[in-house]
């Protein structure tokens, strides 16, 4: 990533489905932003098409497609599109489509050269933040919808992330559909067991702060708290541990990996869209 501080080490091609083309060549500086602003096609959908080159050609790329849910864009339609060649090392494809209360962001896209030609990394298990979608030090604006690919199908979904620490919430996924459900700390029921605990586990945390038997007793403190949830309306239960999922194949998108640390660190929840995010959900 050393290069990256300071330039492209591929050149980035991006082609617009109303025949815009934007280029970065290699050396192009990071932090770079370029703006544009696009047409929807006909079927009422602009599309992108992601070229990442080396010298010795084309390396992989990728297409994007925006096609707003419910109301296809029309030709008046003012797509605002900005290309973010981020110092992180990640491109972002960010929209506004005027109007509309959210805006939409792609997946981000790591500029760093690929091992495998013609897709992205789309590797099960990255972090929220191992994808590009968060940075330590960033809050994420609530009204940005991510556009995804899942790893196991390859079919695009949509999410938002809600900041749990700010909002001082515990959540968990189902594990059989990507609904999550959401607990306050201020609860009566979580706010007595959180009492009870010497030392509860918040972002970001560091294993080095906590002994083993501290560890167990936050482990413990999440499964009283979710045998105390009233199951999924599709019948599957809330745990610490369960992934959110693709709610086309459902692939899990995050690998916790039964890691507490790993499982914190993550403070975004994820809604995925279509999914139900539920709150209060206590057995009676
Ligand atoms: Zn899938
Ligand atoms: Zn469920």
């Amino acid at each position: 990533m050393s290069d990256n501080q300071n330039g492209l080490k591929l050149s980035v091609i991006l082609t617009v489905s109303d025949g815009q083309v934007l280029e970065f060549p290699a050396g192009t500086k990071l932090t770079t932003r370029k703006d544009m602003t696009v047409k929807p096609t006909a079927k009422g959908e602009v599309a992108w098409a992601l070229e990442l080159c080396d010298q010795a050609g084309r390396i992989w790329g990728r297409p994007f497609t925006l096609l707003v849910d419910g109301e296809r864009l029309v030709e008046d339609d003012r797509v605002l599109s900005a290309v973010i060649l981020h110092e992180s090392g990640f491109l972002f494809l960010d929209c506004i489509v005027e109007g509309r209360e959210e805006d939409y962001r792609f997946d981000p896209t790591s500029l760093e050269p690929k091992p495998t030609q013609g897709r992205p990394n789309l590797d099960a298990g990255l972090s929220l933040f191992e994808r590009g979608f968060a940075r330590p030090g960033t809050v994420t604006p609530g009204n940005i919808r991510m556009i995804t690919l899942c790893g196991g199908c390859s079919e695009e979904f949509k999410f938002r992330t809600y900041h749990a620490g700010l909002s001082d919430i515990f959540y968990y996924y189902c594990d059989s559909c990507p609904n999550v459900v959401s607990v306050s700390h201020n609860e009566d029921l979580v706010y007595e067991k959180l009492k009870r605990i010497n030392k509860v586990i918040t972002p970001p945390a560091r294993y080095d702060d906590f002994s083993t038997d501290e560890v167990a007793e936050n482990v413990d403190l999440h499964n009283e708290i979710t045998s105390l949830l009233r199951p999924c309306p599709c019948g599957g239960s809330f745990a610490l541990f369960n992934p959110p999922t693709c709610p086309h194949c459902g692939t899990p998108y995050i690998d916790f990996r039964e890691d507490i640390f790993r499982r914190i660190n993550e403070y975004y929840l994820m809604h995925v869209q279509g999914a139900e995010s539920l709150h209060s959900h206590w057995v009676e």
